[in-house]
This record gives C-alpha cells, sequence and structure tokens, in this order.
C-alpha cells in the first residue's frame, strides 16, 4: 500500500530550519521560523506559566477525560480574553483545538459541512498553512490582494477591489492582528471599511488571530477581532495560545464559531464538538488548563501580562534599532516602513535571490518570500542584518 504513496511538498519554513541547524558558522542567524526568542535566542517557558504548571502538578487529582469541547472554563477565558464584553455569550459556541491550526483545520471542516461550496478567500500572501489546508480538505478559494510592494504597506484600494469578487455565502479570512507573514496591518478606519465591504457582498468572516499580544497591547491587538465580531451575524474566529503563552509545544486553540442567536449558536457547538469527535476525539487538556489557571488568578494574571508585554517591547526596540541602523547606513528613510510593522514579522519586500545572497554571503536566514522573524535578532545581531541588507542592494 505504502508504494502509492508521493512525497507531498515539503514545508519551506521546517526546510530552512533543517538547513539552518547545518550551517557550520558560528554568526549565522535564525530569522526564519515563527518562534519568540529572547536576547540569548531562547524561547522562554513564561514565569506565570511555569508557576500555573506547578500548581496544576500539585493540585490534579485526574487525568480522566474532558468533554469533547474542552474544559467550558477555557472556552469561558479565551471569550472574554478575545472578544471582551463584545457579543453575548448565548450567541458563541466553542471547542479547544490543538493549538491555533487545530482551530483553522476545524473551522475550514465546520464550513465544509455548512456549505461545501463557499469559496475562502485568503490575502496575499498569507500564512503557507492556511491555502495548504483548503488544498488538501479540496475547497474552492480565491486571493485578495493585500501587500504592497513598493509601500511595504498594505494595498487598500486592491484589497476592497479583489473583495468585489466575493460571493454570497463565502469566507473571508482576516488575520486579526499581527498579518503573518508581512507584517503590515490594516488601520481601525480601513478594517470598518472591510467589514462593510464583506458585509455588503453577504459574506462571513473567518479570523485568525495568533499573536494577541504582540503587537499593541492585548486589547488593542483584539480590537479588529471585536470589531468584526459586533459586525456580523456569523462569523468564526481561530485562536491560538502558543506565542502569547510561549507554550507552543502544548498545542492550545479554540474555535469560536458565533451564530445568530442561541439556537444557532447550540446548533454549531454540536457541530463542532462532533468534528472534534471525528478528527481526534478530546482535544489537548495542559495547555488550556495552564491558561484558564493564569487569566483565572489576579497574581498570575499581572504577571503573565508584564512578561508579555516586555516580550512585545523588546520585538518593538529591535525594530526601531534595525529601522535607525538602515537609516544610518543609507542616509534615506526608504526602510521606516519596518517600524510600522507590526508582530514579529516583516516582509523586507524583496525577491529570492537577495534573501538567498543574504543567506549565502553573511548566514541570515529569512524566508524565501522576505519574511523576518524580528525576535530571532538581537542588539548585536542588527547591525550585521543592516549591513547584509544594504551590500545585497535590497
Ligand atoms: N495562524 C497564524 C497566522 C500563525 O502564524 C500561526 C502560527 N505559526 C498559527 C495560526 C497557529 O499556530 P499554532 O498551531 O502553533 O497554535
Amino acid at each position: 500500500m505504502f508504494e502509492k504513496l508521493y512525497q507531498q511538498p515539503a514545508d519551506k519554513i521546517l526546510a530552512l530550519m533543517a538547513q539552518f541547524r547545518a550551517d557550520p558558522r558560528d554568526e549565522k542567524v535564525d530569522l526564519g521560523v515563527g518562534v519568540y526568542k529572547d536576547a540569548s535566542g531562547n524561547t522562554p517557558v513564561m514565569r506565570a506559566v511555569k508557576e500555573a504548571e506547578r500548581r496544576i502538578l500539585a493540585n490534579q487529582s485526574t487525568k480522566s477525560y474532558v468533554g469533547l469541547a474542552g474544559d467550558p472554563a477555557f472556552s469561558d477565558v479565551m471569550i472574554k480574553l478575545v472578544l471582551g464584553d463584545t457579543i453575548t455569550h448565548d450567541r458563541i459556541a466553542a471547542v479547544a483545538t490543538p493549538g491555533g491550526t487545530g482551530a483553522i483545520r476545524q473551522a475550514l471542516e465546520l464550513i465544509k459541512l455548512a456549505d461545501p461550496t463557499a469559496t475562502i478567500w485568503l490575502s496575499n500572501p498569507t500564512w503557507p498553512n492556511h491555502p495548504s489546508i483548503i488544498k488538501y480538505l479540496d475547497m474552492p478559494m480565491g486571493t485578495y490582494r493585500y501587500f504592497d510592494n513598493d509601500t511595504r504597506g498594505v494595498d487598500f484600494d486592491g484589497m476592497i477591489e479583489d473583495l468585489g469578487a466575493v460571493a454570497a455565502g463565502d469566507v473571508v479570512l482576516l488575520h486579526g492582528c499581527c498579518h503573518n507573514p508581512t507584517g503590515a496591518n490594516l488601520t481601525e478606519d480601513q478594517m470598518a471599511q472591510v467589514i462593510a465591504k464583506v458585509n455588503a457582498q453577504s459574506a462571513i468572516p473567518l479570523v485568525d488571530i495568533a499573536y494577541q499580544g504582540f503587537g499593541d497591547g492585548l486589547d488593542e491587538d483584539a480590537q479588529a477581532t471585536r470589531a468584526i465580531a459586533a459586525g456580523f451575524e456569523n462569523c468564526l474566529i481561530a485562536t491560538s495560545c502558543s506565542k502569547n503563552f510561549g507554550i507552543y509545544r502544548e498545542r492550545t486553540g479554540i474555535l469560536m464559531a458565533i451564530a445568530k442567536d442561541a439556537d444557532q449558536a447550540a446548533l454549531a457547538q454540536q457541530n463542532m464538538s462532533f468534528l472534534n469527535r471525528q478528527n481526534f476525539s478530546f482535544p489537548p487538556d495542559h495547555g488550556a488548563r495552564v491558561v484558564t489557571t493564569i487569566l483565572q488568578d489576579a497574581e498570575l494574571r499581572l504577571d503573565w501580562e508584564a512578561e508579555l508585554e516586555e516580550t512585545r517591547n523588546s520585538m518593538l526596540a529591535l525594530r526601531q534599532q534595525l529601522v535607525d541602523e538602515l537609516k544610518r547606513l543609507t542616509n534615506s528613510d526608504r526602510f521606516d516602513f519596518l517600524a510600522h510593522h507590526r508582530g514579529m514579522f516583516s516582509r523586507l519586500g524583496t525577491t529570492p535571490e537577495l534573501v538567498e545572497k543574504i543567506r549565502v554571503d553573511h548566514g541570515i536566514y529569512m524566508v524565501g518570500d522576505s519574511r523576518m522573524n524580528i525576535a530571532g535578532l538581537n542588539e548585536k545581531s542588527v547591525p550585521v542584518l543592516a549591513k547584509a541588507i544594504v551590500e545585497a542592494g535590497v
């Protein structure tokens, strides 16, 4: 049977990680994989996570199954974290999922159950796993313009124009904050126009929010998602706790579906639990329990927020240092866009050839589309990157 298999497309980012590991140069810099790293290159376990784990270990009396939707307390704290008080809880269905990827997968499966003809519209570019899963599920897919390679900001006119092709019942995937891979985000006013446009097309938004707290702050980063949730009768939100709690390998995420009323929310809830059952039965619990413990405890929560704020500010400081260095070297402000981008990533907006040249000449690894993980830098490597960018002729 296995002889019938064929090679699946390799994940480019994972392939880049392997290439980086094999590079013998001491001064090499990894700006590839989307993992936060501190100044020493470590991805630390957050203090509040350690303490929550200690408490769980001390107090947990059973490892028996939780429900198919996960622990309702996890849903409650996450709904509050992402949506605040925007939507009444009786309109929200929620299931815990293995990471944000699991939430996206379950969202797509739910859409497929409800309407297999719905086209899923993605920003161009987007996180490569979006089209990959959609293709695998054999669902119709479309793209809308998003990144303007001249300004390195959002091509807003292009985006609105392309959304004009969205049909009634289609689904538009929007990044809640910190757009991956570009770092370019819509302003509040632009998001309001997108909401009006998607509504005018009678389409449904699917929000992917994986970096809440990495951009401008916890509430600020949730603003767009809350506006979207408030602006539609139906909406899906796929959330990841991997980055903002630093619990990548624990696979912690949640899918929320906002329905028109409590009856439809209950129907969505039953379908979402069914889909969990078909795909993996019970969602992972440990990370969700850690998150719940932190968000329910005032002291732990404050400490988590403080450490998240340090993380966010360290990335902003690196952005600013890089902009200053590039300004110094080029005598121009043409790299200022890096300071306007938000989140872990910025798309430099250069060619795969120059990305490769920077890798070969300087041992600096970024994704082929010129996505850089800002958190992969530190004070010492920023000038090295700036010099490499300028020398390559970006
Ligand atoms: N969405 C986006 C845009 C992401 O960048 C990521 C992480 N790379 C995810 C979702 C999901 O992450 P995870 O499954 O690790 O929680």
